[in-house]
């Protein structure tokens, strides 16, 4: 996907889904992380081109890193945004947990490299996800590129609605 944040949109809605088994944060982290390969090599070369970490092992290596190198100073960065918070309804509706479990981080980045693999597969044609076990890409083209996106902001969409009911009824 050229702009990473439309990833960020099924993660919030695992997020919603799953508030305490789940880092949206550990998961936005990975999606950045493993996008830092088209990005250096647009930088470089001039094509973002996706050889090596928008694969198998890449993405189990972006993960552990994420995981590895990530979770404390996201943890940092939790509790520093809980603490720029007032006290009254800025807490009630906009604290968050500020740990994250090694095997929520895990889960999280997994899910964040795997899930970018999926759907960067479907956008271009040189992500081979699969290898070295499965060579090529078989689903480039499988849907739209505007379908992929507008699923991924309704999945940002629906998570905010879905966020919004959750805490409207946590704080009544
Ligand atoms: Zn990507």
């Amino acid at each position: 996907m050229p702009i990473t944040p439309f990833h960020f949109g099924p993660g919030a809605l695992i997020k919603v889904a799953l508030p305490g088994k789940f880092s949206w944060t550990i998961f936005a982290l990975a999606n950045v992380l493993i996008d830092l390969e088209p990005i250096t090599l647009f930088l470089l070369t001039g094509d973002p081109a996706h050889p090596w970490l928008h694969t198998l092992p890449g993405a189990l290596l972006v993960a552990a890193i994420a995981v590895l190198l990530g979770r404390r100073p996201c943890e940092l960065a939790l509790g520093w945004w809980n603490r720029q918070l007032s006290a009254g309804w800025q807490t009630q509706w906009l604290a968050v947990a500020p740990q994250i479990t090694k095997s929520v981080a895990w889960v999280s980045a997994l899910v964040g490299t795997l899930s970018h693999l999926a759907l960067d597969s479907i956008m271009h044609l040189d992500v081979h996800a699969l290898w070295p076990f499965v060579k090529g890409n078989a689903l480039q083209g499988s849907i739209s590129i505007e379908y992929l996106h507008l699923l991924c902001v309704g999945a940002a969409v629906v998570a905010l609605v879905g966020w919004l009911f959750s805490r409207a009824i946590a704080s009544r």
